[in-house]
């Protein structure tokens, strides 16, 4: 990856790590932010944990707001604090599956999901073997990590 590349993946992980924090509080889900941006450098839509209802993921607000098969995100990069989810208990599909189902090619994440809700997070494994490029840049990991200081500390 280019330094300019990463400067840039860089840049739009800390907006999702931003909005990680407008999270309504829970003590039994983590605080994700998302941000889904164009092959452009355009924002096409953000969101965060529990933004539309209790049980909501922040990729699942992201792509909502999205029209299904957008063009657009065929190119685009989903930015997200927190590696998606491959099992959820409260939904038919995980978050990797809508990315995938979403047409989405590549994935940033700051932190994997540590085993505490579920034992092992298969959302990398889900969407590499879709062939979705998943890219982890562990520099935000501690920063993306203390907004669920609650939760792992
Ligand atoms: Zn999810």
């Amino acid at each position: 990856m280019s330094t300019r590349e990463r400067e840039r993946d860089l840049r739009w992980l800390r907006r999702a790590i931003e909005l990680s924090r407008h999270c309504p509080p829970s003590t039994t889900a983590f605080s994700v932010g998302a941000v889904v941006v164009g092959a452009d450098g355009e924002v096409l839509a953000e969101g965060y944990s529990r933004e539309v209802d209790a049980v909501n993921h922040a990729e699942e607000a992201a792509l909502g707001k999205l029209p299904a098969g957008d063009s657009r995100l065929r190119t685009a990069t989903v930015y997200s604090t927190l590696e998606p989810c491959g099992q959820r208990a409260s939904r038919p599909h995980p978050c990797a599956e809508l990315v995938i189902a979403a047409g989405v090619p590549r994935v940033v994440v700051a932190w994997r999901e540590p085993a505490l809700f579920v034992e092992t997070c298969r959302g990398t494994a889900l969407l590499e073997a879709a062939g979705v490029e998943v890219v982890e840049l562990p520099e935000l990991a501690a920063e993306a990590r203390a907004v669920n200081a609650h939760l792992v500390d």
